[in-house]
């Protein structure tokens, strides 16, 4: 028996299928894309205790994520400079998945806790999508793209919204950056500065892009002997260099600043380039801090 079908009907059965490719393809990736998120978060928050400490200006969660119920609380943050800086974001993520499957590093004394984006609004300009990331979310905006992506959402360079010599503007590499309207001004600020004030941490690393070294910070008091410590412990098993003090230009309101006057030893990690994390290194440097803070 010979079947022969109308152009018409070859026409309408082709359609049909590949209507119910689309279909198909549109649902795997809505479960791909959103799904797949909530599933990691879920197993996220199992595996460390987490918490939302703010929002953003555009309303985006600032979470943290907590490994370890030791007394002494250490504070890792990534991502202030936002999509100028998404590789301290995605380098953060990492140190997230890493202490998912290797709880038992954190020595029973220690409390270490991880905010990864401390910018999200900025960080979404370039890496468009919310939940966990990964290293695979590399962006593939240009660097002018990625220089605008260091703000939050009211142009704020949050670097330079604490209260440490705050002043309205402030410079970044010879350039006018806004500092806020006063110090805290920003809910991204408010949400650190809330943070450190319950938790109290004994030191606070904030990972940044990229100048190949970790500097100690001060405020009006000079630095803190064990600033320069964990400066030189980090360095050392990082091999970033070390720098006592930042002095290509005039910083005002920066957070390491803010957190010395209030007598909270932080250095500032800057990974060597803009677009890799560095992970051996900075799991050295990250080992290396555990314990000198377990002994
Ligand atoms: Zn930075």
């Amino acid at each position: 028996m010979k079947i022969s079908l109308s152009k018409t009907a070859i026409a309408t059965i082709l359609i049909v299928v590949a209507i119910a490719i689309c279909a198909s393809l549109g649902v795997f990736l809505y479960k791909k894309t959103f799904l797949e998120d909530e599933i990691k978060i879920v197993k996220t928050e199992e595996k460390s205790s987490y918490e939302i400490i703010g929002k953003s200006v555009q309303n985006r969660n600032i979470d943290s994520y907590s490994y370890g119920n030791g007394s002494k609380n250490i504070l890792f943050v990534g991502g202030i400079h936002g999509g100028y800086e998404w590789n301290s974001v995605l380098l953060a993520y990492k140190f997230i998945e890493f202490l998912n499957s290797n709880k038992d590093i954190i020595p029973s004394d220690i409390k270490v806790t991880i905010i990864p984006n401390a910018n999200p609004d900025a960080l979404y300009k370039i890496i468009p999508k919310t939940g966990i990331l990964s290293i695979s979310d590399t962006p593939t905006s240009t660097k002018q793209e990625q220089e605008i992506a260091r703000f939050n959402a009211n142009n704020v360079d949050l670097n330079r919204n604490f209260d440490c010599k705050w002043k309205p503007e402030s410079t970044w590499r010879g350039k006018k950056v806004s500092a806020g309207s006063k110090a805290f001004s920003e809910p991204e600020a408010q949400a650190i500065k809330g943070y450190v004030e319950k938790n109290k941490p004994v030191a606070a690393i904030f990972w940044h892009s990229q100048s190949n070294a970790v500097y100690a910070s001060e405020c009006n008091n000079g630095i803190l002997p064990e600033t320069i410590n964990i400066m030189n412990t980090y360095s050392f098993a990082s091999g970033y260099s070390p720098v006592r003090t930042f002095d290509s230009y005039e910083i005002t309101g920066d957070a390491e600043g803010w957190l010395a006057s209030i007598n909270i030893p932080a250095i500032t990690v800057e990974l060597k380039t803009h677009e890799t994390i560095e992970w051996e290194r900075n799991l050295a440097g990250f080992k290396a801090i555990l314990e000198y803070y377990s002994k």
